[in-house]
C-alpha cells in the first residue's frame, strides 16, 4: 500500500506528520506544482515587506522529507485523477498509482474580467513565487494598486506600505475586510489605514489596467477616477481548487465534499484544507473555511485515517486574525447578528478597542476583538462547545465573576495566571474607564 499526497501545504504537511505517527514503512509520494519546500502562506506579507529572512518562510527543517520518507515531486502539476484505476495523472503526461490518495490542493485566486490584467507590473499574492516576483520588481514603485480588501488584499497593502509604496485599495463591497468585520471594527481600521497616508475606494471596482509601454500606467475605477500607479496587486479573493476533480466521480460543492474522517464519497480518496468541504462547527452547516488552523487539523484527522486509525474531525471554524498598526484583531465564527439574536458589544472609541459577541438562545455563536484580545482562546472554545451561558452571557467581555467561575469550573487552563475576578468593577471595565482616563488626562494636558 501506498499514499500519494497532492499538494504541500499545510495540509500536507499535518497529513505526513500523521500517517508517520503510526505507519512508519508505506512509501509516501508528495506532489506539488510549486518549487518549493514547504512555506507558509502568510509570511509571503513579511517577505514583501521585509521584515524576515527569506529562510524564515519555511516552516519544517530542510530534511523533513527524508525524515519522514517521503518521495517529492515538486514542480509537477496534476492534471486529474482516475478513481477506477487508482491512478494520478500528471500534466507531463506520466501517471502516479496509490493506496490511498489526500487531494491537499488549497484554493486558487478569483480572476475578475479586468482589462489589462496581463499588463507588466500586475501581480498575485498567493505563493512564494508571487512574492519573490514582487520583490524584484518593488523598487521601481511609488504607487501602488491594491485590488480587493479582503485579509489578503490588507495584508498585501501592509507589505508595501512597509516599503514607503502609497496604496490605493479599491473594494467593490462598502468596507473592507467585508467577510471579516462588522461596519464599526472596519471603520476602525479605515481610519487607521487613511491616517497612514492611503486611500481606499469602497463600493468600487477596477474595470481597466491602463499601460504604456507595455508597463502599468494607471487604473480605471467604476467611480470614474484614474489612479495612477506602477504596480497593481490583486486581491479579489480565493476559491477552492478542485480543478483536478472535475470530470470524475469525486462529489464537489463549493469544495471537495468530505465526511467526518475527512474521506470523500470515492473509497481511498481523502481531502483536507481549503479545497475540502467541511461541517462548521459554529453554525452546522456545509462550509469552507480556509484558514491555517482548520489546514493542519484536518490534514492531521485525514492522515490518521488514511494508515488507518480511525479518528472523526470535529469541525472547522470561521477565524481568522490580523495585526495592523498595532492593533490586535481576531474574529470568530459568525459575526453578523440574525434577526433575533442578542448582541453584546464593549468598546472604547478613545483607546481604539471593541469587542463583540453574537448569542443565539444562549449559545455563542461569533465573536469579534479589536484592539484587545483577552480570553480570545476561550471564546472560540465557547463557540465551538456550544455551552450554554444564560448565566453569564452578559459578563463575557466585561469578565464579571460568573464568567470567571465558569472558566474555573470548566476549562481551568483557560484562566490566565496573573488574572483574578476583583469585586466591584470587573477588571474589563476597570480597563475600559483607566484607558480612557488617561487618554482624556493626555488630551486636557495637550499632549494630543
Ligand atoms: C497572503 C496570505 C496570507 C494568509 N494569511 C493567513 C493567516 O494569517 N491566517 C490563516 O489562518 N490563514 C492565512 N492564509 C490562508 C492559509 O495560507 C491557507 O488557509 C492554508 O495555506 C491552506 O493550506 P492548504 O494545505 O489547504 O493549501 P495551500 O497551503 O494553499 O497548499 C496547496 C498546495 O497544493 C499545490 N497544488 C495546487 N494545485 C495543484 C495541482 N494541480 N497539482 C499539484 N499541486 C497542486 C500547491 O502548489 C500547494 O503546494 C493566508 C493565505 C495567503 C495567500
Amino acid at each position: 500500500m501506498n499514499y500519494v499526497i497532492i499538494g504541500n501545504g499545510t495540509a500536507a504537511i499535518a497529513a505526513i506528520e500523521s500517517i508517520r505517527k503510526t505507519d512508519k514503512q508505506n512509501p509516501i509520494t508528495l506532489i506539488s506544482r510549486e518549487n518549493a519546500h514547504c512555506y507558509s502562506k502568510p509570511m509571503i506579507a513579511h517577505l514583501t515587506a521585509d521584515e524576515i529572512e527569506s529562510d524564515a518562510i519555511y516552516y519544517r527543517d530542510k530534511d523533513f522529507y527524508k525524515t519522514n520518507n517521503v518521495k517529492t515531486l515538486l514542480n509537477t502539476s496534476v492534471a486529474s485523477i482516475d478513481t477506477n484505476k487508482n491512478l494520478v495523472k500528471l500534466e507531463n503526461n506520466s501517471t502516479v498509482s496509490y493506496g490511498k490518495l489526500l487531494i491537499a490542493t488549497g484554493g486558487k485566486q478569483v480572476v475578475p474580467p479586468i482589462e489589462g490584467l496581463d499588463t507588466n507590473g500586475v501581480f498575485m499574492f498567493q505563493t512564494l513565487a508571487d512574492a519573490c516576483a514582487i520583490n524584484e520588481f518593488k523598487s521601481k514603485v511609488k504607487h501602488a494598486v491594491v485590488i480587493g480588501a479582503g485579509l489578503i488584499g490588507i495584508r498585501a497593502l501592509h507589505a508595501l506600505e512597509k516599503n514607503n509604496i502609497k496604496v490605493t485599495i479599491v473594494e467593490m463591497l462598502p468596507q473592507i475586510l467585508p467577510a471579516f468585520l462588522d461596519k464599526t471594527a472596519a471603520g476602525i481600521l479605515e481610519t487607521l489605514i487613511r491616517k497612514n497616508g492611503h486611500v481606499i475606494h469602497a463600493n468600487t471596482k477596477v474595470l481597466k489596467i491602463n499601460s504604456k509601454n507595455g508597463a502599468i500606467e494607471s487604473v480605471t475605477l467604476s467611480n470614474g477616477s484614474t489612479v495612477p500607479c506602477e504596480m497593481a496587486v490583486l486581491a479579489t479573493g480565493v476559491v477552492p481548487n478542485i480543478d483536478i476533480v472535475k470530470n470524475t466521480k469525486v462529489k464537489s460543492n463549493k469544495g471537495i465534499v468530505v465526511n467526518k474522517h475527512m474521506l470523500t464519497n470515492v473509497p481511498d480518496v481523502f481531502a483536507a484544507g481549503d479545497a475540502a468541504e467541511t461541517t462548521d462547527a459554529s453554525r452546522n452547516i456545509a462550509a469552507i473555511n480556509a484558514n491555517m488552523p482548520n489546514a493542519y487539523k484536518q490534514g492531521a484527522v485525514a492522515g490518521q485515517n488514511m494508515a488507518g486509525t480511525i479518528v472523526e474531525y470535529d469541525g472547522s471554524m470561521s477565524m481568522n486574525s490580523v495585526e495592523f498598526y498595532g492593533v490586535p484583531c481576531i474574529t470568530i465564527g459568525e459575526i453578523n447578528p440574525r434577526e433575533k439574536d442578542e448582541v453584546f458589544i464593549l468598546q472604547s472609541e478613545l483607546s481604539g478597542f471593541y469587542k463583540k459577541l453574537v448569542v443565539r438562545d444562549n449559545i455563542v455563536k461569533g465573536a469579534i476583538l479589536l484592539g484587545n484580545l483577552r480570553f480570545a482562546g476561550t471564546i472560540n472554545k465557547l463557540v465551538q462547545s456550544h455551552a450554554n451561558v444564560a448565566e453569564f452571557k452578559n459578563e463575557i467581555l466585561t469578565e464579571g465573576k460568573k464568567w470567571f467561575d465558569f472558566i474555573k469550573n470548566n476549562w481551568k487552563d483557560d484562566m490566565l495566571g496573573n488574572v483574578q475576578w476583583a469585586p466591584g468593577l470587573s477588571s474589563q471595565q476597570k480597563y475600559v474607564k483607566k484607558v480612557d482616563e488617561d487618554v482624556l488626562k493626555k488630551r486636557e494636558q495637550g499632549r494630543f
